[in-house]
């Protein structure tokens, strides 16, 4: 069995730079690759490392501000050129199947393969999508518009050698959650992942901005890292006012010592 790992596609918040995209990242766990929102430009990272689209298994985007969703068209144009025949699966709010599809069918009216939406509703937290090794359920999160984040759960079915039953062993578990403000509505759900992905989009001198904005601070990211007992968490999200990341990383480490910069083109292993 792989090892299970996050490959970072984007890490900027809406205000796309020179030095990053928005929101993008693969997903691997059991040899299948999720897609976990798609910012503009998203593909193109992909393409430069050499990362298969064709092993795409499915996308899941939290929620539809644009540096999460932006990229998705030309993504689905451009694996239609590459002659793709397996069905895409796109996990979203229903919205985004009501914006898209326009779009698909003015623009890619002869897909070589078919796009298939589930929509989701990001205030409860349910399965979403489940196979014979990985499951998916949603984390509610507060934000101005509808959002979940992600636990995926990677299990592996034994028999049970007392009772000759068919058991669930869970194995890796990953929690991808942005965007949101503070919330320990979250705790519970993501309590010991062995990967916690939690936005951090600004410095802690910048805290009071998150009211209005509904994100957080490196520090609030740590404090629910701490709290859930998570094993190691990464974050990323970040605005695009700081240039140099390490602050983030340092004012993290001051209330969760094992956190992990988001850096783009880099893969995270867990
Ligand atoms: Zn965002
Ligand atoms: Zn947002």
């Amino acid at each position: 069995m792989n090892q299970a790992s996050v490959t970072i596609l984007g890490t900027g918040s809406a205000l796309p730079t020179y030095q990053n995209s928005p929101s993008g990242q693969i997903l691997t766990l059991c040899d299948k690759s999720f897609l976990i929102d798609c910012g503009e430009g998203i593909q193109l990272t992909m393409r430069q490392m050499g990362i298969k689209t064709a092993r795409l298994y499915c996308i899941f985007i939290s929620h539809l501000h644009g540096d999460h969703c932006f990229g998705l068209i030309g993504l689905i144009s451009t694996l239609s050129m590459m002659h793709r025949t397996q069905p895409l699966h796109i996990y979203a709010h229903a919205d985004l199947e009501k914006l898209l599809r326009p779009m698909l069918d003015y623009h890619c009216d002869e897909l070589t393969y078919e796009v298939i939406f589930h929509a989701i509703n990001p205030r409860k937290k349910e399965v979403i999508f489940s196979d014979r090794t990985v499951t998916v359920t949603t984390i509610p999160l507060k934000h101005k518009v509808p959002t979940c984040g992600f636990l995926f759960t990677e299990h592996h079915r034994q028999k049970s050698a007392l009772t000759g039953e068919c058991e669930y062993h869970y194995q890796p578990r990953y929690a991808y959650v942005s965007d949101t403000q503070y919330t320990e509505s979250i705790l519970e759900q993501i309590a010991g992942v062995d990967l916690l992905f939690h936005e951090s989009t600004f410095t802690n001198e910048w805290e009071s901005r998150c009211a209005t904005t509904m994100h957080s601070t490196a520090r609030q990211a740590a404090t629910i890292a701490s709290k859930a007992q998570v094993k190691q968490l990464l974050i990323g999200h970040f605005s695009s006012r700081e240039e140099d990341h390490s602050i983030f990383l340092h004012q993290a480490q001051e209330v969760f010592p094992n956190t992990l910069l988001a850096v783009e083109r880099e893969t995270v292993t867990f």
